[in-house]
């Protein structure tokens, strides 16, 4: 792809409907000792900027790897961290020092491959000086202690030797979590649900409410009826999505025989829009999904309400009204 593509809907400032309730109805898991984090600027608006919403390992200069930031109320919610979610920060002007909660959804490497620029240049460049909060599926912990004991040289000499930076900035607090309310606090609950990506299990998605309002996020998932329960009525969905066929046309996939698998374990457009119709979110948003007019044109033949293409740098800030900025380079 060349050019890059938006497929914004009508609105940079519409409004969108009302409200929908919370949802309730999904158990607890064990409460989460956090800590106060970074307040980043005393506000109650409740944004989402989509960072990076490429598809899969391969390197895309136009979509960056899976990652996704929420800002409520100040405070700042990073969801995967792919490839070149700190580039995105930074271009959008967001220090990557003021990231210090983390919530993956699964640990495909796509969606973590950033996470040490994360944990190392935002101590080391970016004046973190709180730990890094990293919450997700079971392996998460043990990923983290690992790279922690990867980078030991790095952190050593700037920690103990040379510059002297504080220890606690490079300190980690992992959980590997379950189901449930992982966050609360700030007047911000997020909460886990399972989606379903095959064979990669545990999966999750996330739900992200503030103050009346709600996001939900798919993480990686074939149509997962969990998500649809959880998720009703949010104000915006954020849904992955593949392609199949552009996909079985690549004829520069490295793993030609895997493909069918790949696509058994994504959410093609057409289910996508099933979802969006069933959902009924004020705004659906496709990311981890092509940025492609095939993309939007195959969903509306299921789908006719509100839709957003996948689109790095794009903010959505949700109110009574839903706003969609692009990002002007
Ligand atoms: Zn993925
Ligand atoms: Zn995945």
């Amino acid at each position: 792809m060349t050019k890059r593509q938006s497929f914004s809907v009508l609105f940079a400032c519409l409004l969108l409907g009302p409200l929908h309730p919370s949802h309730a109805g999904i158990a607890s898991a064990q409460p989460v000792p956090v800590r106060s984090a970074t307040l980043v600027a005393a506000s109650d608006s409740f944004k989402v900027l989509l960072l990076g919403t490429g598809v899969g390992p391969r390197v895309d200069l136009q979509q960056f790897g899976a990652s996704i930031l929420i800002e409520a109320g100040g405070e700042r919610f990073l969801f995967d961290c792919g490839r070149g979610a700190t580039l995105r920060l930074t271009q959008m002007g967001i220090s990557i020092g003021s990231i210090n909660r983390l919530f993956l959804t699964h640990l495909h490497s796509d969606h973590v491959i950033q996470i040490p620029d994360l944990l190392l240049t935002g101590w080391a460049g970016a004046r973190r000086i709180i730990p890094l909060e990293v919450w997700g599926p079971s392996g998460t912990r043990h990923m983290m202690d690992h790279m922690q004991q990867a980078f030991a040289f790095d952190v050593h000499v700037r920690r103990d030797v040379d510059e002297k930076l504080p220890a606690s900035g490079i300190a980690v607090v992992s959980h590997d979590i379950k189901q449930g309310i992982v966050f609360n606090q700030h007047g911000v609950k997020v909460t886990a649900f399972l989606v379903d990506h095959g064979p990669v299990q545990p999966a999750f998605g996330y739900r992200i409410d503030y103050r009346g309002y709600s996001v939900a996020l798919s993480g990686d998932t074939r149509v997962s009826e969990n998500l649809i329960r959880i998720a009703q009525g949010v104000d915006v969905l954020i849904h992955e999505g593949i392609d199949p066929e552009a996909v079985r046309n690549r004829t520069d996939h490295p793993y030609l025989a895997a493909i069918e698998a790949i696509i058994a374990h994504h959410t093609t457009p057409e289910q996508a829009g099933e979802i969006f119709n069933r959902v009924r979110p004020r705004l659906a948003v496709f990311s981890h999904a092509p940025n492609t007019e095939n993309m939007i044109s195959l969903t509306r033949k299921t789908y006719a309400g509100p839709l957003q293409g996948a689109e790095d740098m794009l903010t959505i800030v949700i109110g009574e009204k839903i706003e969609v900025r692009h990002f002007r380079r």
